[in-house]
């Protein structure tokens, strides 16, 4: 994935210590998160400065990871954020392909900048914005490029527990837990090696899956029970009004992950599942497939979104309402197999 003049170019970059902002998509999730704290002590062990910015708030199941209290949150202080960004000698934005992905205010602040930006991303349709892009859709994980990245400056006995620990995160939450059909021999063998380099693999699994509240509970049954299923189509769908999330108190993070559920049925092999966000204004979409059929097509076409085949997402401006409806007219002429 990287060429030799890639590599080049990046060591060059890293060659002297620098004021570094590492950066992931708005709404991060756990290889958002991971990939960017575990490049973060990957490059203070390099004599960096770096500092990682999340455009808004992170969910508290990912607060455990280590160096999460440092990171600066966009949304929540343009100011101090926007000057930290004037500073920045290095940019590194990870696990997205274009910059939109960070929120119209952010997106303005990175646009204004001139030094040189270094994008890792799994995503199909990389940006032409960074002076060195690694974008393989062929990766599982951002956190498992970071892996190859690391590897590719010569820096692998650099590799502590605790860049482990952030990597081995997205890749377990990126997979599905080692499920989803980009998981390699190599996904599997580099989890071989973080476990050999100490990571406590069955605490960071139950503090990534165990770790819900009784509200997020409360959430999954109230979307269970709105699932509906559409045996014609092998595809089933839910979704949670903005009144039904508040009726829970729900946080952030409460909705992720409950889109696989409706997967987990069988003859099932399309799932979609509706957020209403009254805030933004939007309805958020989560996609799931199994096989063959392309979700990052699906939501790409339909509803302003992409992704991966098998995990993609997209938003409305409809109500949900609509936005149901709307979805359910595409099936006719989607070909799910
Ligand atoms: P999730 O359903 O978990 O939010 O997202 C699944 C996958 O689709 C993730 O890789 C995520 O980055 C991507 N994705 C989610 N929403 C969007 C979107 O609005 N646009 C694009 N391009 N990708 C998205
Ligand atoms: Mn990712």
């Amino acid at each position: 994935m990287m060429t030799p003049n890639d590599i080049e170019t990046v060591k060059q970059l890293l060659a002297s210590p620098k004021k570094i902002v590492v950066i992931p998509h708005r709404n991060p999730d756990g290889d958002a998160m991971g990939s960017t704290l575990g490049l973060y002590h990957f490059l203070l062990l390099k004599g960096h400065q770096p500092v990682v910015m999340v455009p808004n708030e992170f969910p508290d199941f990912l607060a455990w990871l280590p160096a999460s209290e440092t990171v600066k949150i966009f949304e929540r202080d343009i100011e101090t954020c926007t000057k930290l960004l004037k500073e920045a000698e290095l940019v590194f934005t990870l696990d997205f392909n274009v910059l939109s992905r960070t929120g119209d205010c952010m997106e303005a602040v990175l646009k204004s900048l001139t030094v040189p930006f270094v994008m890792i991303d799994h995503h199909q349709k990389p940006d032409t914005y960074a002076t060195v892009t690694f974008s393989d859709t062929s990766y599982g994980s951002t956190c498992e490029m970071i892996y190859h990245f690391i590897q590719g400056l010569g820096d692998s006995n650099l590799l502590n527990k605790t860049i482990a620990s952030c990597l081995y995160t997205g890749i377990v939450t990126d997979s599905g837990s080692f499920r989803y059909q980009s998981t390699t021999g190599t996904t599997h063998r580099i989890a071989a090696e973080f476990i050999d380099l100490g990571i406590d693999n069955s605490a960071i699994h139950s503090l990534l899956f165990d770790n819900h509240s009784h509200n997020r509970i409360q959430i999954l049954a109230r979307a269970l029970q709105n699932m509906k299923v559409l045996p014609a189509y092998k595809t089933s769908y839910s979704s949670l009004s903005q009144e039904e999330l508040n009726s829970f108190g729900h946080s952030k993070g409460d909705t992720e992950g409950i889109v696989n559920y409706g997967l987990s049925m069988k003859d099932i092999n399309f799932t979609a599942f509706f957020t209403e966000n009254k805030d933004e204004g939007i309805i958020k979409i989560s996609f799931r497939s199994k096989g063959d059929f392309d979700v990052n097509a699906y939501a790409r076409e339909h509803f302003s979104g992409g992704g991966h085949i098998n995990a993609a997402g997209g938003k409305s401006t409809l109500s949900l309402e609509a936005t149901i409806q709307k979805f359910i007219a595409t099936l006719a002429t989607t070909k799910i197999d």
